[in-house]
């Protein structure tokens, strides 16, 4: 069953820039897809369209069937991870993930109870009192991750989220980042202009050029003829 629903969405910039051009695409319920192609091929001007930091010239993006475009980013069911992770420095980890919780008005126990078992989750059990600042490139992305997951969206929106850190940390992650996806089974958008990120992440890659769709496929295919 398709829960991410993309049909004719494009992005014209001022000065007629075409960054998304009638893209359409459906994703499963528990599907990893990874957005590929080079850069300027309009990939995170697409993730950020579905994430509502940015308005469709045109196009319809739907979530279990309901129209997103008009929500803000808060009122998606959308949790999205940046390439630069913007964690908030002056706050310890734990209320960095409290943070949005505490916004939606929940009791302190439940936020506790929450915030203990991302951090479980994302492998920092123990971190709360740390500053993020005192954390590892790598600690660090993995709180922003558990900052998105926290709230439990519906659909988990990664952009380049491992492009700062060294290629063995990249591939660790990657890793990581799978496996909890596919334990949690949530449904994720992932933008990578690495073939070998989105080879042994994804469950169907999108390539993209000149911000449309070029070939769409589960990994072993797209790769069959390199
Ligand atoms: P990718 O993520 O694949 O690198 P982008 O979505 O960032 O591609 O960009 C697609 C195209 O849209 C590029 O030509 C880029 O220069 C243009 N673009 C992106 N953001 C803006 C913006 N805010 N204003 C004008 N043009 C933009
Ligand atoms: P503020 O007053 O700035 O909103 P508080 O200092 O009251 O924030 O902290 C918010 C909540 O988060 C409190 O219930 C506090 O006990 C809890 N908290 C802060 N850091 C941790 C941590 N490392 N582990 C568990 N709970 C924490």
């Amino acid at each position: 069953m398709s829960v991410l629903k993309i049909t004719d969405v494009s992005k014209v910039f001022a000065g007629n820039t075409v960054a998304v051009d009638k893209f359409s695409l459906d994703v499963a319920d528990g599907e990893l897809v990874c957005l590929l192609g080079p850069s300027g091929s309009g990939k995170s001007t697409l993730l950020r369209m579905v994430g509502g930091f940015e308005r469709p010239s045109g196009g319809v993006i739907t979530i279990d069937g309901e129209e997103i475009t008009h929500l803000s980013p808060e009122k998606r069911p959308t949790g999205m991870v940046f390439q630069s992770h913007a964690l908030w420095t002056h706050m310890n980890v734990f209320k960095n993930l409290a943070f949005g919780l505490k916004l939606r008005r929940l009791p302190a126990d439940e936020i506790k109870r929450k915030v203990e078992a991302v951090l479980e989750l994302v492998g920092l059990a123990g971190y709360g009192n740390r500053l993020t600042h005192q954390l590892s490139g790598g600690q660090q992305q993995r709180v922003a991750l558990a900052r998105s997951l926290v709230l439990e969206p519906k659909i988990l929106l990664l952009d380049e989220p491992f492009a700062s850190l060294d290629q063995h940390l990249r591939e660790r992650l990657r890793e990581e980042v799978r496996d909890i996806q596919q334990r949690l089974k949530i449904t994720t958008l992932f933008v990578t202009h690495g073939q070998d990120e989105a080879l042994s992440m994804a469950d169907r890659i999108v390539v993209m050029r000149d911000g449309r769709t070029e070939q769409i496929d589960r990994p072993d295919v797209v790769y069959r003829d390199p």
